[in-house]
């Protein structure tokens, strides 16, 4: 350095002075002490027409609720751990969606359900697959990332583990619904498999598949931590042990305080195979990808052209809040501590 000119010290000693400034206004962006929420119910055929006015009412009901349980926590200080798990549990209390209470069948007429959390701060996670005997799958998911040293937990030994935490077991009759039933009737012992809420044809007959759907949170506390959840009873006529994405860090669920968080719904398969949730915040720190342009490249131009069909919610290191679903809709919404909050089905826009 000694022998360098004067000049060039000057140039570099100015460029390593603007890169500070500029981390530093990165980091600036996130208004101290503001918080957001952003939830999924379930990507998939979601078209005006397969809903009754009082059917959409009653899913705008049940996700402000979930929205405004996740937002009490952090206006109370709570950490975003604790909010997305309050928001998700609603979900998963209700039969509306593909979750606890309203998890589809597999093709033996068994509900196997998978979860996950994610702590974005510490990187620590924890997952569920393949239970039938626990009443919030996501509580469950936070015990194995809590109190093991484990990330994944199956069947069994994951029931065993919840029991053990004195998490809320119930018999697997209580997930019965005959909504559900229906729904498996139609497709049993045909190959197909579908995402809940997604409506098509076989010989002419609509097999009405769309109402319902997984659900997700992701939100940022005071202190600038993101957490992401997903739950899910998986999708329509799977087989006995499959286990779909939701469970999968880095696929259907992920959290980085460096980047953003995610949760993901749709056919878990593709979400698997393009480790959707991860490429998203790879996309975003190495690519400098906008969240926004991020969430569509995984979309659209890695899910869509393999066949996958389903959506993203993300909130990013800033607190700011996006989606995206290459399906005709997705049950979401979000709340920010500006005032600022949306809940939609239909049209995509923010
Ligand atoms: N991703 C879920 C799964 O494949 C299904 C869904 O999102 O509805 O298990």
């Amino acid at each position: 350095m000694k022998n360098l000119p004067l000049a060039l010290l000057l140039i570099i000693s100015i460029i390593s002075c603007n890169e500070k400034t500029s981390d530093k206004n990165i980091e600036a962006t996130k208004d101290p002490n503001s918080f957001a929420i952003v939830i999924h119910g379930g990507a998939g055929g979601i078209k005006p027409e397969y809903f009754t006015k009082a059917q959409q009412e009653a899913y705008t009901q049940k996700l402000e609720e979930a929205l405004n349980a996740g937002y009490t926590v952090l206006d109370n200080g709570g950490i975003s751990l604790d909010a997305i798990q309050a928001a998700i549990n609603i979900m998963e209390d209700s039969p509306l969606f593909n979750a606890g209470k309203g998890a589809v069948y597999n093709s033996d007429g068994n509900q196997e359900m998978d979860a996950a959390i994610m702590d974005g701060n510490t990187l620590n996670a924890g997952a569920v697959a393949g239970i039938n005997h626990i009443k919030n799958p996501i509580l469950a998911a936070r015990i194995v990332m809590d109190s093991s040293k484990h990330v994944l937990l199956s069947g069994k030994g994951a029931e065993i583990m919840a029991k053990k935490y004195g998490i809320e077991m119930v018999d697997s009759s209580y997930f019965f619904t005959e909504k559900r039933m229906n729904q498996l009737k139609k497709l049993q012992g045909k190959t197909t498999t579908t995402l809940d809420h997604t409506a098509f044809l076989i010989k002419n007959e609509l097999i009405d598949d769309h109402k319902y759907g997984t659900v997700g949170a992701v939100a940022i506390d005071k202190n600038g931590n993101i957490a992401a959840g997903t739950s899910t009873g998986g999708m329509t006529n799977k087989k006995y042990g499959r286990i779909g994405d939701v469970p999968i860090i880095g696929a259907g669920t992920y959290a980085n305080n460096l980047t953003c968080g995610i949760s993901a719904t749709g056919t878990g398969e593709y979400f698997i195979r393009t480790v959707a949730a991860h490429e998203v915040s790879n996309l975003i720190k190495f690519k400098k990808f906008s969240p926004d342009n991020a969430l569509n490249e995984v979309l659209f131009n890695q899910i869509g052209p393999l066949g996958g069909e389903g959506g993203m919610i993300l909130i990013d290191k800033h607190g700011d809040v996006y989606w995206d679903f290459n399906s005709s809709g997705m049950f979401r919404g979000y709340k920010k501590s500006n005032g600022e909050s949306k809940i939609a089905m239909f049209e995509k826009m923010k």
